[in-house]
């Protein structure tokens, strides 16, 4: 990522997700390309400093059917005020949401792995259009099911003899 002075406001780069631990438990690998990230500072009407942006890019989460992976392409646009207390972040104007900053460095790879943390679906799966990697499992699924049901037709058969 790069840094620069205060006469651009506005940052673009790649950033590699490898090193996000937190981000990393909950993929099936870091094997993607960098992530492209968009970064603007400036501040609210009230002058509290802001940092807006937008990180894009895949990742690749496990199937929570199948276990295997799926690509998810994730796109998450951020609106954050820089606060130094809970009482500062009470006064922010709507649309953005505090982050309370423990001294005044922001570290954006920090930013960027809660963001899309924040992206995570809470129950990934393969889509509709997408097979699971283990078709067959569902197949035994279903056949079960079906197995379990009794004829409604064999006992209607039955009291036909009768
Ligand atoms: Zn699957």
């Amino acid at each position: 990522m790069k840094s620069g002075k205060a006469a651009s406001r506005e940052y673009r780069g790649d950033l590699s997700i490898a090193g996000m631990q937190r981000l990393a438990e909950s993929l099936a690998d870091t094997d993607v390309p960098d992530l492209q990230v968009r970064l603007q500072i400036g501040r609210d009407a009230g002058g509290v400093k802001c940092l807006e942006g937008e990180v894009q890019g895949v990742l690749h989460l496990i199937c929570q059917r199948c276990l295997g992976r799926v690509e998810f392409p994730v796109l998450r646009t951020f609106r954050l005020a820089l606060v130094h207390s809970e009482a500062e972040a009470d006064r922010l104007a709507g649309g953005y949401e505090p982050l309370l900053l423990e001294d005044e460095r922001v570290v954006v790879r920090e930013v960027i792995e809660d963001e899309l943390l924040l992206a995570l679906p809470d129950f990934p799966h393969h889509s509709e259009a997408d097979v699971c990697t283990l078709p067959e499992y569902r197949d035994d699924q279903e056949t079960t099911v079906v197995d379990e049901k009794p004829n409604p037709f064999a006992a209607l058969a039955g009291l036909k003899r009768n």
